[in-house]
């Protein structure tokens, strides 16, 4: 259903947390005749950071997670952290199964998981780990692959950093799309819910994931999201979901032949000015190498601190005047300086 499949966008909803009969069937009553829900998560057992919290209702809710599915025949999936779950899914027929960031963090487990994969045709989703290590990342599906589980896709949950800059995780897109170049035939869906960790900002991530052109989602939507028993302040209702995909998937219908053309002559432009800099920072190498040799001749050292030092400062002071982000032009400074001090070695 991840990889196989054609359709887009692929959207898996439902409550962080499975917490009753009734709520179950509330909400998957709701979310399994919505035509745009491919398939429905809930939290069977739940990882909690600190304990004493909510922890999930086991095997019971697999039981009714397994009639639901069959009634609505959409599939029901949930977390797995230990090979046990893994074989109590199976054996209540929930094949779709999803490995969460604190486990990903950890090979040990993963391999552990993967060993009561093997030959399972489960479907698999991998959160990204808690931490932006994109290889503990590539790692999973590579472990997954060992065991033959093909059906797999990639889910950008944001990451836990000492500054989220008002996320409940640091959404550092740039690792996703990492993950992306190295993996080009695993789809990416984004969890704004557990990226955001407020309601308010699970439509504003969704937004930016879909102009980064991801597959789909994974939305925690809940019947009653301030009575939640996890994640109550990150859940939003089926009918604010609905709302959310009716803005986000109408937007994105294919563009107008005029739009088309403004996007091709835009994309002449920025070949031609990446061309240009290409040139620019032929130039700049050619003045290290240069350099280098006067230096050698001298028997001055390569490394000159202080005029490096105004030297950045300048150029900080002059991107800052061309509106430019001086984070960004520091870093590409730096490493121009840093091949300016090898070519000079
Ligand atoms: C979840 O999806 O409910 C969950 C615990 O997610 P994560 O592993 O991304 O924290
Ligand atoms: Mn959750």
């Amino acid at each position: 259903m991840l990889t196989g499949s054609e359709n887009r966008p692929i959207v898996v909803a439902g409550p962080c947390s499975a917490e009753s009969r009734s709520q179950l069937k509330e909400v998957v009553d709701l979310l399994a005749t919505n035509p745009r829900v491919s398939a429905i998560r809930v939290g069977v057992w739940k990882p909690r950071t600190r304990p004493g919290g909510f922890e999930g209702l086991g095997t019971p809710a697999l039981s009714w997670m397994q009639e639901l599915q069959t009634k609505y025949r959409k599939p029901l999936g949930c977390e797995v952290a230990k090979p046990n779950q893994v074989e109590l899914c199976l054996q209540h027929g929930i094949n779709l199964l999803w490995i969460g960031a604190r486990t990903v963090a950890n090979p040990f487990m993963v391999d552990e998981l993967c060993a009561a994969l093997r030959g399972t045709g489960a479907s698999v989703l991998v959160k990204n780990p808690v931490c932006p290590d994109v290889r503990l990342w590539i790692g999973a599906f590579e472990r997954l692959q060992q065991v033959g589980i093909e059906d797999v896709a990639a889910v950008h949950r944001g990451f836990a950093m000492y500054r989220n800059e008002g996320y409940r995780n640091a959404p550092l897109w740039e690792v996703a799309l990492e993950l992306r170049r190295e993996l080009p035939q695993v789809p990416i869906l984004c969890d704004p819910s557990h990226m955001g960790g407020r309601r308010e900002l699970v439509s504003p991530l969704a937004t930016t994931a879909m102009q980064l052109d991801y597959d789909g989602l994974m939305v925690e939507v809940h019947p009653h999201p301030d009575e939640a028993l996890t994640d109550a302040e990150q859940q939003i209702t089926p009918t604010e979901l609905e709302e959310l995909l009716n803005r986000l998937y109408t937007r994105h219908s294919s563009p107008s032949e005029l739009q088309q053309q403004r996007i091709e002559a835009l994309r002449s432009g920025i070949d031609m000015v990446d061309g240009e800099l290409l040139r620019v920072l032929e130039r700049r190498m050619i003045l290290s190498r240069q350099i280098g040799r006067v230096k050698h001749e001298a028997d001055m050292s390569v490394y000159q601190g202080e005029r490096w030092n105004a030297l950045m400062e300048d150029r900080l002071r002059q991107a800052q005047e061309l509106g430019l982000d001086t984070d960004f032009v520091k870093e590409i400074m730096d490493k121009i300086h840093a091949e300016s001090v090898r070519v000079q070695l």
